[in-house]
């Protein structure tokens, strides 16, 4: 499907769902796909890009930030208190800020190197124990304990379970959000983007639908 026919998608569900026009962002996520097929999506104009791991990031985005000017790159992996610093250095967003150690870090490195990427808390809607985010029990106490450190929430992220009904979780993340007084709600992926954004989705991490499967497939 191309880029335009995603958009068009995106646009009508925002409009059947009574919600303004414009009010989702579509990340393009272009782990694991050819360079080639990373310049084409560049050469129609889009800017907004998610990668899942920060050493393949600093591989390739360098140059593509210099060859085109305006991209916003969001990293939506794991992240490891050692990369914190790298990552600062790449993404203007990290979506998957999971544990404390990860947001004192973050906090740390925020006061020294004088800016913060944008941040979204991970949570593990489905409880999943091979999956990272901090469980929805947890969430209001991790989100505190992320403000108290200083940082801003911009917003919830969550990875539904394969076999499950996406938009039960995407329900779930909304109230979490809600009551935590957090707007963004970065949900929805290549099979249930329309679903999130039927949902308050304001972001969705759109990969295989834009730029073809993965080769090698990559979770
Ligand atoms: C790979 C990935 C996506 C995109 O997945 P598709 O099914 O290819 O759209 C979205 N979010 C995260 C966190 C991912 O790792």
């Amino acid at each position: 499907m191309s880029l335009q026919e995603i958009t068009t998608r995106i646009r009508a569900e925002e409009k059947r769902a009574g919600r303004a026009e414009g009010a989702t962002r579509l990340i393009a996520v272009s782990k694991v796909q050819p360079l080639e097929r990373i310049e084409a999506v560049l050469e129609q104009g889009h800017r907004l890009f998610g990668e899942n791991r920060v050493q393949e990031a600093a591989g390739k985005w360098p140059d593509l930030k210099a060859r085109f000017p305006g991209v916003e790159l969001h990293l939506l992996g794991p992240l490891q208190t050692n990369k914190v610093r790298q990552a600062f250095g790449l993404f203007d967003a990290i979506h998957s800020v999971d544990r404390p150690k990860l947001a004192a870090t973050i906090a740390r490195i925020a006061q020294e190197e004088g800016h913060c990427p944008a941040l979204f808390v991970q949570v593990n809607t489905g409880e999943e124990p091979q999956k990272a985010g901090v469980l929805p029990a947890e969430a209001d106490a991790f989100i505190a304990e992320c403000r108290a450190l200083g940082l801003t929430i911009e917003g919830l992220m969550c990875i539904p379970p394969e076999e499950e009904e996406p938009s039960l979780h995407f329900m779930l993340l909304r109230k979490i959000a809600e009551r935590n007084g957090v707007t963004g709600l970065s949900m929805g992926m290549s099979g249930d983007y329309e679903r999130a954004v039927a949902l308050g989705a304001t972001h969705v991490r759109v990969g295989s639908a834009i730029f073809g499967a993965r080769v090698p497939p990559q979770g």
